[in-house]
C-alpha cells in the first residue's frame, strides 16, 4: 500500500517531466494542483467508506470498500472518455483537467497493485467484465506499512530540500 505523499509527489513528478519533455504550454500551476488531487482520488473510498459505515451505519457493498470500484481502469473511463471528446472542442481546459484525472487514477492504481490490499486484496484491472482481482506484484509483505510510511517520509523531505535547494521557496524566507 503506497501512502499519499508518494501517490501525490509521484504524480506531480510525472506531469512535470511530461510538461519539460513536449514544452507544452497547456499545463498550469493549476495543472499540477491538480495532479496532486488526481493522484489520490481512488482513496477516496476511504472517505465513503467512513461515511457510510461509521456516519450513516448503513451497510458498505464491496465495490464502495477500499480498493474496489475506485481503483479500477473503469473508473479512469469515466474522466478519461469526456476529456478526450472535449479536448478536441473550446473546452480544451475542462479536458486537460479530465485526462489529468485519468492519469492520476491510473498512476495511483498501478503503484497500489505493486502491493497486495484492501478489501479485494489486489486490483480489479478488468472491472466491470470480471470482478476478479489481481494480487500485487509483490504481494503481500510484512510490515509494508512501516515501509510505505518510510518512503512517504524520504520523498517529503527530499522534495523539500529540492524546493530549498532551487530557492522556490525564497517568498517565505
Ligand atoms: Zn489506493
Amino acid at each position: 500500500m503506497v501512502l499519499a505523499v508518494a501517490h501525490t509527489l509521484l504524480a506531480i513528478l510525472y506531469v512535470d517531466l511530461f510538461k519539460r519533455i513536449t514544452k507544452t504550454n497547456l499545463l498550469t500551476k493549476w495543472h499540477f494542483f491538480a495532479t496532486a488531487i488526481a493522484g489520490l482520488l481512488p482513496d477516496s473510498d476511504i472517505i465513503i467508506r467512513f461515511i457510510i459505515k461509521n456516519i450513516l451505519k448503513m451497510p458498505l457493498p464491496n465495490l464502495l470498500d477500499h480498493r474496489g470500484i475506485f481503483h479500477t481502469p473503469f473508473f479512469a473511463l469515466i474522466f478519461f472518455i469526456p476529456g478526450i471528446i472535449l479536448f478536441f472542442t473550446k473546452k480544451r481546459n475542462i479536458a486537460i483537467y479530465l485526462l489529468i484525472a485519468t492519469f492520476g487514477i491510473m498512476l495511483h492504481i498501478s503503484l497500489d497493485y505493486i502491493t497486495s490490499g484492501g478489501i479485494h486484496d489486489g486490483i480489479m484491472w478488468l472491472y466491470p467484465i470480471s470482478t476478479h482481482a489481481y494480487q500485487g506484484i509483490i504481494g503481500f509483505v510484512y510490515d509494508v506499512d512501516l515501509l510505505t510510511i518510510s518512503l512517504d517520509a524520504f520523498l517529503l523531505i527530499t522534495w523539500f530540500f529540492y524546493i530549498l535547494k532551487t530557492k522556490r521557496l525564497k517568498e517565505f524566507f
